[in-house]
């Protein structure tokens, strides 16, 4: 069909709903470095992660296999809402007067509003299959803990989540919400932990970073044999259970006969970017389809392309198993951006690991412009955008000027992975001019971020 006749909302049927997640590691040119204990330095075995998560997900974690069926408990549960639509941003682009055509796949129609449901569901299940009777987390922006203890509530667990402290005080609905769905919530730091003590003994307004709370998370699973620990992003079981983002986004590509040149994708651990991305790295890879695929992160928090690509703690307290990463230091503690979700230290292992080998590239955005982006968006798709994707919909504007320029009717896709309406606080900020980039300049932002990274483990062996 003639690209100016490609319908606005392209949807798939539940029936064509895919029924199995595309695990990367099968398909990858060269294979990751190991996960490391941090006492001897060795590889990680199955029986080191046990005390937090589920044999069946720590053999995802590791798997080989090239697809992993989901189960029918679980399909059931994403039928809530997916497949999840796909648009053509036939409005934004007529705004910015571009010849390329965007299309972005909505992952804001899930319970949580974002595409965190889609690893939360199935960790629960595996989680209550082992008869585990509580999950603990950490939460930024608060997306994931409502996502988690959503899950919860399908499966008779329990959820208790640390949210940052900053987003804990600018977003207050979204611990409403948390308990809604039978969750309990802390500020984070906290006083109910060991970790959480230690930061309030240095500073006692400390705002918090994801690196805190995944440690007061991880302290208190790591002390209950009946509780486990659920992580919202980074590991590469969440990135696979991802996929049916790009899995659907590819059937629905299909049914209007395109192919994207570019995916634009923001990243704050990658889990939302590789879910989109990793389907067609794999078409990339047999030689389907020749995608650029660019990742975009906060100028504030740029792990990929300001950190360094070095073995690190997931965790600021240093309490978990070091993961070779792009990272700006595990102690390092971002600008309290509005986009929460993407303040995290260090980047998923797998996307790292893409991008040092040359497979995907990445940019930093300041915030003013993904708010731009945002509103631009907003007025025209009529859906107001999370902070975090207003990242990838600025990079997504930017290539549609260009392509304006040159006259290229590129194909743009990304995923709009949440929407924005417990972050009208943010949008308000920007609306009345009160939006700041940076409370650092950039090389204040350089200086942290070195002094930050000579502060990394040593690594022996
Ligand atoms: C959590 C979150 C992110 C960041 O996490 P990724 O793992 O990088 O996807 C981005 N956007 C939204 C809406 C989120 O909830």
């Amino acid at each position: 069909m003639p690209p100016s006749q490609t319908p606005h909302k392209i949807l798939l049927s539940e029936s064509d709903q895919p029924t199995r997640w595309y695990n990367v590691l099968h398909d990858l040119p060269t294979p990751p470095p190991p996960v490391l204990h941090p006492g001897t330095g060795q590889p990680v075995g199955p029986e080191d992660l046990a005390p937090l998560f589920p044999m069946d997900l720590i053999l995802q974690e590791v798997s080989g296999e090239q697809y992993v069926e989901i189960p029918g408990e679980v399909l059931d549960v994403y039928r809530l809402w997916r497949p999840s639509p796909l648009f053509r941003a036939t409005r934004l682009e007529q705004a910015l007067g571009t010849p390329a055509r965007i299309y972005y796949k909505y992952e804001g129609v899930s319970p949580a509003g974002s595409h965190k449901p889609n690893t939360a569901v199935p960790q629960a299940y595996y989680n209550a299959k082992a008869g585990i009777k509580k999950l603990t987390t950490e939460t930024g922006a608060g997306q994931w803990g409502t996502a988690l203890a959503f899950a919860c509530a399908q499966y008779d667990l329990e959820c208790e989540v640390w949210q940052v402290r900053a987003s804990y005080d600018q977003k207050p609905y979204r611990k409403t919400m948390i308990e809604t769905f039978g969750g309990t919530v802390h500020p984070s730091p906290s006083d109910l932990t060991n970790a959480g003590r230690t930061i309030l003994a240095q500073d006692p307004h400390s705002t918090g970073s994801l690196g805190i709370a995944i440690s007061e998370a991880v302290e208190m699973a790591a002390g209950d044999p009946g509780t486990n620990y659920a992580l919202g992003s980074v590991l590469n079981h969440v990135l696979m259970h991802q996929t049916v983002i790009g899995e659907e986004a590819l059937l629905q590509l299909a049914m209007v006969g395109e192919t994207p040149d570019l995916l634009v994708g923001c990243t704050g651990g990658g889990s939302n970017f590789g879910g989109l991305a990793f389907p067609f790295l794999r078409e990339r890879w047999a030689g389907t389809m020749s995608p650029t695929i660019r990742a975009v992160e906060p100028a504030s928090c740029p792990s990929l392309t300001q950190g360094t690509y070095a073995y690190d703690f997931g965790d600021t307290l240093g309490m978990t198993p070091l993961m070779k990463m792009h990272t700006l230091g595990h102690d390092f503690v971002p600008d309290p951006i509005h986009a929460g979700g993407l303040r995290y230290h260090g980047m998923s292992p797998l996307i790292s690991h893409l991008y040092a080998t040359g497979e995907l590239e990445a940019v930093a955005k300041k915030q003013s412009e993904c708010f731009a982006a945002g509103v631009l968006f907003a007025r025209t798709e009529g859906i107001l955008p999370a902070p975090e994707p207003t990242h990838a919909l600025a990079a997504a504007v930017e290539e549609a000027l260009a392509c304006k320029e040159s006259g290229e009717e590129k194909v743009i896709l990304t995923a709009l992975c949440g929407h924005g309406h417990l972050d009208l606080a943010a949008y308000d900020a920007y609306l009345r001019g009160d939006l700041v980039d940076h409370t650092w300049d950039d090389v204040e932002l350089q200086q942290a971020v070195a002094a930050a990274l000579e502060r990394l483990p040593v690594v022996s062996g």
